[in-house]
């Protein structure tokens, strides 16, 4: 492709955050970008939660890829699955085209980990892509429906147990927003059964939710989970997922709904280079992003292992992805231009943000913490700031204050029964 062409050629593996940022931030360079996801969508991941529990439709916080770089003329997009890479030909393989490349971004994300039982997967799946948001509302809403209709009361029970598997954020979230589907959203919308009394429970091996929070506003998460009836279940570590619920060390719990929250690893992107990587499979990079030995290839994001000013790792987060996007994308304009590359990849950590059900949240931002529905205003602008386009800035904004006022969830249409 290309490749007569005497501009530098910058494939870009992965729309998401990272890698969005880093073809934005090439506009006005004299390069031909090549942007390639296997999905056809980028998507606002930290509200996924909200379209798994009913909250917001899969398109309020996806948006097409092609869409978003249109007036982008140096942009080219590919929807296409990445496969490897050929580091001697510098050619980036796909399950469609061979991409030549001059410089190559590796921005491909991660995925769950399910801590080498991948066979839990089935049986509790996690939350990454819009599909698996879907899934997980189809399966919390199918549990109602079933509960509605069986006449055993253990089979009830296990039908209106949801268990979610991890505590942090996403664990947070997804337990605050499922407590409050069951004690208001569907409250008077069952004739056999009272969603009340589900039960959600919240398991966290660790001693305290949000550990990249203070101790303080981990316990008032727990505090505020607890009030809402979540069971928070801390220093309980999850031995068995299968069809009928979680076994623990110490116990058993019968769940229709397992959701995992617990853990991630990288994309494989490690393997495709042959690169070092870290436990999670994240590629070891220079301070300038690049992979040793091949200063043509670049890994950002969640795939990247990268270390801030003090040695602390830089946290598989949002903002810490754009801003390797934007970083590579001036070393990659320095060098193409001929001028002098800026210094090393510096983070800056801008802060922390968890809500708790659709009125309250803990925020920390270096020394400034909010709890508490200030907090969940606090949280609201920042996504609402964050999520691309005036419509679905408008439509989220609209959807949360209908929810505020009836604790009514819009998107709760699910596929009809098997036949
Ligand atoms: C449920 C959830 C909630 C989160 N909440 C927050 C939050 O509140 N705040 C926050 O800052 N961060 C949050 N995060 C983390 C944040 O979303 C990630 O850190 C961020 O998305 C990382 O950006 P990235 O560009 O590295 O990868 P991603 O944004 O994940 O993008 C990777 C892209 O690569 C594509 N891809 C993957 N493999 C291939 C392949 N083989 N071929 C082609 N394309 C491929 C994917 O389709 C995807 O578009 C959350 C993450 C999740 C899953």
């Amino acid at each position: 492709m290309n490749s007569n062409s005497r501009r530098p050629q910058v494939v870009i593996a992965g729309a998401g955050f990272g890698g969005l940022e880093a073809t934005k931030s090439l506009a006005k360079i004299e390069a031909d970008v090549t942007l390639v996801d296997a999905q056809n969508h980028h998507c606002f991941q930290p509200l996924l939660y909200q379209v798994a529990t009913a909250a917001l439709s899969p398109a309020d916080i996806a948006w097409p890829i092609r869409a978003i770089v249109r007036e982008q003329k140096n942009v080219h997009v590919i929807m296409a699955r990445v496969t490897g890479v050929d580091v001697q030909a510098r050619c980036l393989h796909t399950n469609e085209v061979q991409l030549p490349y001059d410089y190559l971004i590796l921005a491909t994300g991660a995925t769950h980990s399910y801590f080498g039982h991948d066979d839990w997967a089935r049986f509790a799946p996690g939350l990454k892509r819009i599909a698996d948001a879907t899934e997980i509302r189809r399966r919390f809403l199918i549990a109602f429906e079933r509960a509605e209709l069986v006449e055993n009361d253990a089979e009830r029970q296990r039908l209106l147990t949801f268990v979610v598997v991890g505590g942090g954020a996403t664990g947070v979230e997804m337990a605050g927003a499922l407590a409050e589907v069951a004690q208001r959203t569907l409250r008077h919308d069952f004739r056999h059964i009272d969603p009340r009394r589900s039960r959600i429970v919240l398991i966290e091996a660790g001693p305290r939710l949000l550990p990249a929070f203070p101790q303080k506003l981990s316990d008032y998460a727990a505090r505020s989970l607890q009030m809402m009836g979540v069971e928070v279940e801390l220093g309980r570590m999850v031995t068995v997922c299968d069809a009928q619920g979680v076994s623990l060390q110490d116990g058993r719990i019968d769940a229709a709904t397992v959701i995992w929250a617990a853990g991630v690893v990288a994309s494989p992107a490690a393997a495709w280079i042959g690169a070092e990587h870290d436990r999670a499979g994240r590629i070891k990079v220079n301070p300038d992003l690049t992979v040793p030995g091949r200063p043509e290839i670049f890994a950002i994001g969640d795939t990247a292992s990268v270390t801030d000013r003090e040695g602390r790792p830089v946290p598989g987060i949002a903002p810490a992805a754009k801003q390797m996007g934007h970083y590579v994308a001036k070393v990659i304009a320095a060098r193409a231009e001929g001028k002098p590359p800026p210094g090393p990849f510096v983070y800056r950590h801008l802060g922390d943000l968890a809500t708790i059900g659709r009125k309250s949240a803990v925020v920390k931002l270096g020394v400034f913490q909010l709890t508490g529905f200030l907090g969940w205003l606090f949280w609201s602008a920042i996504h609402i700031y964050f999520l691309i386009g005036i419509r679905n800035r408008f439509v989220v904004a609209l959807n949360w204050l209908w929810s505020y006022m009836t604790f009514q969830r819009g998107a709760r249409l699910i596929g009809e029964a098997p036949r």
